[in-house]
């Protein structure tokens, strides 16, 4: 049994929300209705929308302020906004504040329902977590693929187990990071590997990727704990 995705609607008018609901749950989708903008965003957390068609003109709060504040909730679901006015300048405030797009009301069912379905795909493809493959710090990139260090004036090359520690300690950015978690997770516990060899490596790792690799900026040491890569 397939599950079926949420669709929460944010519309204040009645004949609109009749037909979207009808032609939401014809087409196998779990829909839930509010009709002020405030609501909207305490729904969120419960409902736990797949997508949400947010009209702007809504009583209690604009939609553009539902869209910020769910954003601002780090909730990631795609938001198409409907609207009444067909205006550039709703649409540029809509997408710089986090909507995915747009749909200009009097719209047609079919068009409506083929933005859902692309929306919901890219969302997809957009939530699965893939590798990391660069990391920014300050005007130096780290390039994991190519395994390489891009310095604004030179590259580096990285070792493998470089990459690998890189990618570690990113994975857990901005928290601190214990040795024995390194020995664990990057050398896996391999034969005369001890704390010594973690420290060796992230000295030599530093004067790769810091400017200034005995006052380091990014890759940190917490004395009596281990290490921390601070991203911004
Ligand atoms: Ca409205």
């Amino acid at each position: 049994m397939s599950i079926k995705k949420r669709v929460l609607i944010v519309e204040d008018e009645p004949s609109l929300v009749f037909t979207l609901k009808d032609t939401l749950e014809n087409e196998g989708y779990e829909v839930a209705i509010v009709e002020d903008g405030k609501e909207a965003v305490n729904i969120v957390k419960d409902f736990r929308p797949d997508l949400m068609l947010l009209d702007i003109m809504l009583p209690g709060m604009s939609g553009f302020e539902v869209c910020k504040k769910v954003r601002e909730m780090k909730m990631n679901f795609p938001i198409i906004m409907l609207t009444a006015r067909d205006q550039e300048i709703d649409k540029v405030t809509g997408l710089n504040i986090g909507a995915d797009d747009y749909i200009t009301k009097p719209f047609g069912v079919k068009e409506l329902l083929a933005r859902i379905q692309a929306r919901l795909r890219r969302a997809n493809t957009y939530n699965k977590p893939g590798p990391i493959n660069t990391v920014n710090l300050g005007d130096i990139r780290v390039d994991l693929n190519e395994s390489k260090v891009i310095h604004p004036d030179k590259e580096v090359e990285l070792t493998t187990r470089e990459v690998e520690l890189i990618r570690f300690l990113v994975a857990n950015a901005n928290e601190p990071v214990s040795r024995d978690s390194l020995l664990e997770n990057v050398w896996r516990y391999e034969f005369s590997t001890n704390t010594r060899t973690v420290d060796v490596h992230i000295s030599k790792l530093r004067t790769k990727i810091e400017t200034h690799p005995d006052d380091p900026r990014y890759l940190v040491t917490l004395h009596g704990v281990g290490y921390m890569i601070k991203l911004a």
